[in-house]
C-alpha cells in the first residue's frame, strides 16, 4: 500500500509504453540530421508541447532538465549570475526544499544575501513580510507552490503580482504541485518555474525549467548548446517522451484525481484524528495538496511509527524523502513552530491515485494499532500525566 507519492510516484503503464520504442527500436539522438534523429526529435518537440500544455505555457518557453533539483539551480543561479551587477539579493522561504535552500546557502557563501521568510504556524508565508523584505538590490524572489513536506499552498499569484510590479525575477518551484492542483504560469505570475516527471506517475531524472519569453539566465552548464544552451547535452529522449505523456495524462484527468484524492484525504485526516488521542495534523487545514497529510502524535518516534506501519505494508514516511537520514528535525516542521520533539514524532502520508477506500481503512486501523503499541513502550508517554493523555 503505497502512500509516499511525495517521494516518488510509479510510472503509469501508457508512460512506460509511450517511452519503451526510444531505448531500442527509436534510440536516435535528436540532434542528428538523418531520419532517426528528425524522429527522436519529433517526439521530444511534442512532449516539450504536451508539458507546456499541462501549464499554461508556450513550447518554446519549456526547457528539459534532469528533474527538479537541476530546474531551480538552472533557474536560480542563472538569475543571480545574470543579474549580479544589478544586486546581490534573493528572497525565498523558510521551508524551500534543499534543491532549493542549497542553492541559496551555496550563494550566501559566494557574496549574495538570502532573506527567508518565515511561514508561522500555518505554513504559509505572509505577504506584508515579503513586501518588508524587498529592497533596492533584490533581484530574485523564489517561493515554492507547495510545500513537499506538509503540503501547504503558497499565494503565489499575489507574489508574482508583487515581483512584477516591483520589476523583480520570480521562481517557484512547483514540483509538488504540477499534476495535483491547476498551474497556469500566466495566472501565476511566474517567470520561471521548475517541475519534475517522477512526482506526476513519470519516470525519475528527467524535468522541465519553464523559462518565460523574454527572461534571460546565464547557464550554469556549459557544453553543446542544446536546450537553448541552458541545459546542454545529449538529450534523454525516452525521459522527455514520458514526461511528455505523464503530462498529458495528468491535464486530462486533473480535476477527477484531485477531487478522489482529496476525499480520501480528508477520510484518513477525519479517521485518524478521531480515534488517537494526541494526535494532530501539521500544516494548513485546507491551503494544502489534496494529496497531503502530516500527522503529528506526541511521545512517538516518527522513524519507528513508519517501520512498524512498514510491517502492516504501509509505505509512509516521516517528512521529505531527502531529510530522512538526517538525525535532525525537519526545517520545514521546525520553520512552523514546532519542538524538536514532536516534529520527531511526524509522519507524512501522500496519496496517490491507485489507492481505495480500503487502503484508507487499513491505514487508519495500522495507525491506531502502531501509536498504541508504540506509546506503551515510550517511556515519554508513560511518565505523562494521565490528563496530559
Ligand atoms: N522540489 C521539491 C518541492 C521536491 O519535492 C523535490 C523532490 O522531492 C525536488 C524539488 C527535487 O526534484 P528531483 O527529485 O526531480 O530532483
Amino acid at each position: 500500500m503505497y502512500m509516499d507519492h511525495s517521494a516518488t510516484s510509479p510510472v503509469d503503464r501508457e508512460v512506460f509504453e509511450a517511452m519503451k520504442p526510444y531505448f531500442v527500436d527509436k534510440f536516435g539522438n535528436a540532434s542528428t540530421l538523418y531520419s532517426m534523429g528528425r524522429d527522436a526529435r519529433k517526439a521530444m518537440e511534442s512532449a516539450r508541447t504536451q508539458v507546456a500544455l499541462l501549464i499554461g505555457a508556450k513550447a518554446e518557453e519549456i526547457i528539459f532538465t534532469s528533474g527538479g533539483t537541476e530546474s531551480d539551480n538552472i533557474a536560480i543561479k542563472g538569475v543571480a549570475y545574470r543579474l549580479k551587477d544589478k544586486g546581490n539579493h534573493i528572497i525565498t522561504s523558510a521551508i524551500e526544499h534543499p534543491a532549493v535552500e542549497e542553492t541559496c546557502k551555496y550563494l550566501e557563501k559566494n557574496g549574495f544575501e538570502v532573506t527567508y521568510l518565515p511561514v508561522y504556524e500555518e505554513g504559509i508565508v505572509r505577504i506584508s513580510d515579503l513586501e518588508d523584505a524587498i529592497t533596492d538590490r533584490t533581484i530574485l524572489i523564489t517561493i515554492m507552490h507547495a510545500n513537499n513536506e506538509i503540503g501547504t499552498i503558497q499565494p503565489i499569484a499575489e507574489i508574482g503580482e508583487i515581483a512584477r510590479e516591483k520589476g523583480i525575477y520570480f521562481h517557484t518551484d512547483a514540483v509538488q504541485s504540477v499534476g495535483k492542483i491547476p498551474v497556469n504560469v500566466e495566472d501565476l505570475n511566474v517567470d520561471m518555474l521548475s517541475l519534475s516527471a517522477h512526482k506526476v506517475y513519470g519516470p525519475k531524472g528527467i524535468g522541465a525549467l519553464y523559462v518565460k519569453k523574454g527572461v534571460r539566465l546565464e547557464p550554469i552548464i556549459h557544453g553543446g548548446g542544446h536546450e537553448k544552451g541552458l541545459r546542454p547535452g545529449t538529450e534523454n529522449v525516452a525521459g522527455v517522451v514520458g514526461l511528455g505523456k505523464a503530462c498529458e495524462i495528468a491535464e486530462k484527468n486533473l480535476s477527477y484525481d484531485a477531487k478522489y484524492i482529496t476525499n480520501l484525504r480528508n477520510k484518513l485526516i477525519k479517521g485518524v484524528l478521531d480515534s488517537v488521542e494526541q494526535s494532530y495534523l501539521n500544516g494548513h487545514p485546507i491551503k494544502r495538496l489534496p494529496n497531503n497529510i502530516n500527522f503529528r502524535f506526541s511521545s512517538i518516534e516518527g522513524e519507528s511509527l513508519v517501520l512498524h506501519l512498514d510491517s502492516k505494508g504501509i509505505a509512509a514516511s516521516t517528512g521529505s524523502a531527502c531529510s530522512s537520514k538526517k538525525l535532525e528535525p525537519s526545517h520545514v516542521l521546525t520553520a512552523i513552530g514546532l519542538k524538536e520533539v514532536d516534529a520527531h514524532g511526524s509522519l507524512r502520508l501522500t496519496l496517490g491515485k491507485e489507492n481505495t477506500a480500503e487502503d484508507i481503512d487499513h491505514a487508519i486501523k495500522s495507525i491506531q494499532e502502531v501509536v498504541k503499541t508504540l506509546r506503551e513502550l515510550s517511556p515519554l508517554w508513560c511518565a505523562a500525566p494521565d490528563a496530559e493523555k
